[in-house]
């Protein structure tokens, strides 16, 4: 059976641990390895290790860290297959998305921030009168990077790589139910000779491994995206140590569909911006917004399209929708189509648990599901999923798709759908949400900021507020 151990100070660490939690492939329920559950003893070495390989890392120019940075990208695009293929196993998720997303993904965040850091102004001189301030950002120190399971080399690395290439070293924890990705980390940086300590990975429970790094005085910054409720924790547990804090979190997010829209490509797009990765993708409309004049059709056509993606084995390259990652999710997941029987939702498409056969037959795998005929204040539409389920509504005019798509507390992302840019423009201003698509969705440009608005996050990563928020800024005044 395999184990999967803490990398610290460059190798797989001897667990000070006794407790192993046991590792599921989401596509047939079986076990098929162990995690290191690490004590607060594995943690501290974690951190004594990172704070011992700062000075040397810190002291490194930008390009000098760029290059390891480099290396890691390339050395992880070599062993791409691997990597996709171990994403596929831990998360359920199809193979080909693994590949085409996941994976490709990770290597440009290395990337990305390799060639970013050398636009970045880290100093900055502002001359008057009488004196000359030198501004200048300087690396915090160990950071602390705490990752979910939906896309998990994927959001790893989009925090690793600014933590890193800004100059401080790192202890990173990926979700104890999909660790396998960021354990393979563990090996390319050994292989490109990343210095020991600079990057630390440390596995087990968020209730103890996470929340001992969030407690640990020596860590100064938290950068975590999971859920809602996790982040409210992080953020009172980090309370006593001043530490600076990133929190990605969860989403309800609308897509608003306007009947002048380009309707083919809306149609093709909103089911895949619905359903991808099995609707885990915090990113991804759940609540169905449509203009009333087209609510009909768009109800049958995307109910169609919907009903033939091809619900299947994670590992074959023709399907369309895998697992649901872990057993607890599937029964969440379950749990609130029961309640939307009783909230008495209509069931268009889906709303049952799929039954695969062969090595499949023990997986966790249910329907991509549609509702309608929900209220606003339903559970249904309030509250994140994080799963293939997704309302339709209908609205009438703009001020009433702005009003439905804020009645959330969450505030993360949404799409609009005309072809009336202005139209769209008067409609991002008015929802409350931190990244907004018009005729698209998860188009990324990586130096923009990204994050949520109300429930959904606490500052935003990506290009220069990544690098921000790993650094701190200390001005030097000189007298003329
Ligand atoms: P989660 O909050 O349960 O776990 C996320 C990470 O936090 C895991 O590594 C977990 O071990 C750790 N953790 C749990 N409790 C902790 C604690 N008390 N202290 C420190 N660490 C702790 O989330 P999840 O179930 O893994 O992921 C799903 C959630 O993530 C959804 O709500 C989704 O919307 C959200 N998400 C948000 C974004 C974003 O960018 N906003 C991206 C992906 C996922």
């Amino acid at each position: 059976m395999e184990l999967i151990q803490n990398y610290i100070s460059g190798g797989y660490a001897t667990p000070r641990s006794k407790d192993r939690l046991n590792l599921y492939d989401p596509a047939t329920g079986e076990v098929y390895g162990e995690l290191v559950d690490s004590n607060s003893a594995d943690i501290q070495d974690a951190v004594s290790s990172s704070k011992d390989a700062y000075a040397s890392w810190s002291g490194l120019s930008f390009s000098e860290r760029a290059d390891y940075i480099m290396a890691i990208a390339d050395e992880i695009d070599a062993q791409s297959d691997t990597f996709s293929e171990l994403e596929s196993r831990d998360t359920g998720k199809p193979l080909s998305l693994a590949r085409s997303l996941d994976i490709p993904r990770s290597i440009y965040n290395f990337k990305f921030f390799a060639e970013h850091v050398k636009d970045f102004k880290f100093k900055l001189e502002l001359q008057n009168d009488v004196s000359t301030n030198y501004i200048q950002r300087m690396p915090l120190g160990v950071v602390c990077c705490i990752s979910p399971w939906n896309l998990p080399l994927y959001l790893f690395t989009w925090k690793i790589a600014p933590a890193l290439v800004s100059g401080n070293t790192v202890v990173a924890k990926p979700s104890e139910i999909t660790p396998s990705t960021a354990h393979l980390l563990g090996d390319v940086c050994t292989k490109v000779g990343l210095p020991p300590g600079v990057l630390n990975i440390v596995h087990g429970k968020g209730s103890t491994a996470g929340d001992m790094l969030v407690k640990n005085m020596d860590i100064k910054a938290i950068s975590f995206t999971g859920g809602t409720s996790t982040g409210k924790k992080i953020f009172k547990n980090a309370s006593g140590s001043f530490k600076r804090l990133s929190l990605e979190m969860g989403g309800k997010n609308p897509a608003i569909i306007f009947e002048d829209c380009n309707y083919e490509l809306m149609l093709e797009t909103v089911v895949r911006s619905s359903f991808s990765n099995q609707g885990q993708i915090c990113l991804c409309s759940s609540r169905i917004l449509v203009e009333s004049s087209i609510y009909e059709k768009f109800k049958s056509d995307f109910c169609s399209k919907v009903s033939e993606l091809i619900v299947g084995d994670p590992s074959k390259l023709d399907t369309e929708f895998g697992a649901i990652s872990s057993e607890e999710h599937f029964h969440k997941i379950k749990n609130y189509m029961d309640l939307a029987n009783k909230e008495g939702a209509t069931v268009l498409t889906g709303g049952t648990v799929e039954k695969l056969s062969g090595r499949c037959a023990k997986g966790w795998y249910f329907r991509p599901t549609v509702l309608e005929g929900l209220s606003h204040s339903s559970k249904l539409n309030k509250e994140e999923i994080f799963g293939p389920i997704v309302t339709l509504q209908s609205f009438t005019s703009e001020s009433e798709a702005i009003g439905m798509a804020n009645d959330t507390d969450y505030g993360l992302s949404a799409t609009i759908w005309t072809e009336d840019i202005d139209k769209g423009k008067r409609i991002s201003d008015g929802v409350d949400s931190g990244v907004i698509w018009i005729n698209t969705w998860l188009l990324r440009d990586l130096r923009t900021p990204f994050g949520g608005m109300k429930n959904s996050g606490l500052g935003r990563e990506g290009g220069d507020d990544a690098l921000r928020f790993f650094t701190e800024q200390k001005n030097i005044c000189i007298p003329k």
